[in-house]
C-alpha cells in the first residue's frame, strides 16, 4: 500500500464530502462511514483504491445481473459508440433500438408487444400508468381513473413513482404532493391481492390499472406473495377489463429465476416495465411493453399519441448493450446456471432461519433474505451492523433497515458465492450471538 495511493484515497474521499450529495445517505453517514474507493470491478467484485477486494453484495443496487466487467459487455459498447451514442429519437431509428425491442418482445411474456425507452425504473413505470389511464380517457371510458396498488409497493422516487408507492420513510413528507392511489389491505401480501381483486369485483368499472411487483417486492424487504394471487389478480383485472401493469424493473432478466417474474405464474400483463437488468446493470436504460391493443388506442391523430419522451430516449450505447445482454443469456444459458446458485442461497436461508433473532429467512431465485431483530423498519440499526461485520471480512451488504439480502450476478462464480454467503452467516452471527 503506497502513500501515494493513500493520499490520493484521502483527497477523493475528502472531494467526495465537499461537493458530492449522495442518494439515501445523511450526513452524518457521509461525513462518518468511510466509503469504499472503487478502481476496479470484475465479477462480483469491488476493488478499492488500496487493492482491498469486497464481494458486492447488493449487485450495484440489484442492476448488475452478468457481474461487472463482462467483457462481451464492454465489446458491444465500443462497437457501438465508434459508430454513434446517441441521436434523438425522432425522425429517427436504428439497429441498436429497433432491434433490442424485437428481441425483448421475443422474450416477453405473450402479447407484449411494443417497446417504449425510457431512461430509469421510474420513468419505466410513471410511462406505463400515464398510457393505461390515456388509454381510457380517449376509448370512451374517461371514468377508469383510479390505479390500484400493493402495500409495501416501491415503483421509484420521482413523484409520479413515489405516488404509486406505499408511504414510506423515503416519500411520508411528499404526501401532500402526490396525487392518489389506493392499495389493498389485509394481514400480509396474499390478502391485500384478495381485498384488491374483491374491489375490483365490485368496482372495476372505474379502474385504469393495477400496478404490482409480480411474487416479489424488493424495497419493501424482499416480500414474497403467491403464484395463485398472481394468476387470481390477472384472471379478475381481465373479467372486469383493466389493466394489470408487472413492473418487473426488480424481479426481471431473471433475478427470480425465470426470465420474468410473471413467469412462474404464467401470467402476461398488458403492461410491463423493466431497467435494472436490461443492460446488465451497465447503462441507464428502461423499457415499457405494452400490447399490441394498448398500442392500438393511441392510434388516430395527433391529439391521441403519447406526449411523453426523454432525451435519452433509446440511447444507442445502452439499446446496443441490451442485445447483448440478451445475447448472452441465450448463449451462455444464464437461467440455466441459477439453480444451482439459487440452492446456496436457499441453504443459506435455511441456516439463517435457526438462529436466535432471525424472522423470516427466505430466498426466491437469486433473492436471500432475512430480517433481524424486531421490526424496526427502514431505520433500524442490526442490519447496518451487519453490514459493518460483513465490510470487514470482505463483503458489502448494504440492508434495507433491519433485512439483510443479497443480489447478486446470476451469474456469479459457485466459489464466489459460497464465500459470500459464509460472510453473511458469520457476520449476522456476530451480531445477533456476538
Ligand atoms: C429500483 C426500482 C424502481 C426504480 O428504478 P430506478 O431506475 O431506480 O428509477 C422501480 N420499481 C422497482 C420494483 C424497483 O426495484
Amino acid at each position: 500500500m503506497s502513500t501515494d495511493s493513500e493520499r490520493e484515497r484521502a483527497e477523493l474521499v475528502a472531494s467526495d464530502r465537499r461537493h458530492l450529495w449522495r442518494p439515501y445517505t445523511s450526513s452524518e453517514d457521509h461525513e462518518g462511514r468511510d466509503p469504499i474507493v472503487v478502481v476496479r470491478a470484475e465479477g462480483p467484485w469491488l476493488e478499492d483504491a488500496d487493492g482491498r477486494r469486497f464481494l458486492d453484495g447488493s449487485g450495484a443496487w440489484w442492476c448488475n445481473n452478468l457481474g461487472h466487467g463482462h467483457a462481451r459487455l464492454r465489446g458491444a459498447l465500443t462497437r457501438q459508440a465508434e459508430q454513434f451514442m446517441h441521436v434523438s429519437f425522432a425522425g429517427t431509428t436504428h439497429a441498436p433500438a429497433a432491434r433490442l425491442a424485437e428481441e425483448l418482445v421475443a422474450v416477453a411474456p405473450e402479447g407484449l408487444s411494443r417497446v417504449f425507452y425510457t431512461d430509469c425504473g421510474s420513468a419505466a413505470v410513471e410511462v406505463a400508468v400515464k398510457i393505461a389511464f390515456q388509454y381510457w380517457q380517449q376509448n370512451g371510458r374517461p371514468e377508469r381513473r383510479r390505479v390500484l396498488t400493493l402495500p409495501g409497493a416501491y415503483h421509484g422516487d420521482t413523484f409520479g413513482a413515489m405516488s404509486l408507492s406505499a408511504v414510506s420513510e423515503f416519500s411520508a413528507i411528499f404526501e401532500p404532493l402526490l396525487f392518489p392511489s389506493e392499495r389493498g389491505e389485509g394481514d400480509g401480501l396474499d390478502a391485500a391481492v384478495d381485498h384488491l381483486c374483491d374491489l375490483l369485483e365490485a368496482e372495476g368499472d372505474s379502474v385504469a390499472a393495477v400496478l404490482v411487483e409480480p411474487l416479489l417486492q424488493g424495497a419493501s424487504g424482499m416480500r414474497r406473495w403467491s403464484v395463485d394471487r398472481l394468476r387470481r389478480l390477472r384472471d379478475v383485472t381481465r373479467a372486469v377489463d383493466t389493466f394489470l401493469i408487472c413492473d418487473e424493473v426488480f424481479t426481471g432478466f431473471g433475478r427470480t429465476g425465470r426470465m420474468w417474474a410473471c413467469d412462474h405464474a404464467d401470467v402476461a400483463p398488458d403492461l410491463l416495465c423493466s431497467a435494472k437488468g436490461l443492460t446488465g446493470g451497465m447503462l441507464p436504460l428502461a423499457a415499457t411493453l405494452a400490447t399490441e391493443r394498448v398500442f392500438d388506442g393511441f392510434r388516430g391523430d395527433k391529439r391521441r399519441a403519447l406526449m411523453h419522451g426523454h432525451t435519452f430516449c433509446g440511447n444507442a450505447l445502452g439499446a446496443a448493450v441490451g442485445r447483448e445482454v440478451l445475447a448472452i443469456y441465450r448463449e451462455e444459458d444464464i437461467l440455466g446456471g441459477v439453480p444451482e446458485r439459487a440452492a446456496l442461497l436457499a441453504a443459506t436461508a435455511e441456516r439463517l432461519g435457526s438462529v436466535a433473532g432471525v424472522r423470516g429467512a427466505r430466498s426466491f431465485g437469486m433473492v436471500a433474505a432475512a430480517d433481524l431483530g424486531a421490526a424496526e423498519g427502514y431505520h433500524g440499526d442490526l442490519g447496518w451492523r451487519v453490514h459493518d461485520a460483513a465490510l470487514r471480512r470482505g463483503a458489502q451488504l448494504r440492508p434495507l433497515g433491519n433485512t439483510v439480502y443479497t443480489v447478486v450476478p446470476l451469474n456469479i462464480a459457485v466459489a464466489d458465492l459460497v464465500q459470500l454467503l459464509a460472510i453473511l452467516e458469520e457476520s449476522v452471527a456476530e451480531v445477533l450471538v456476538g
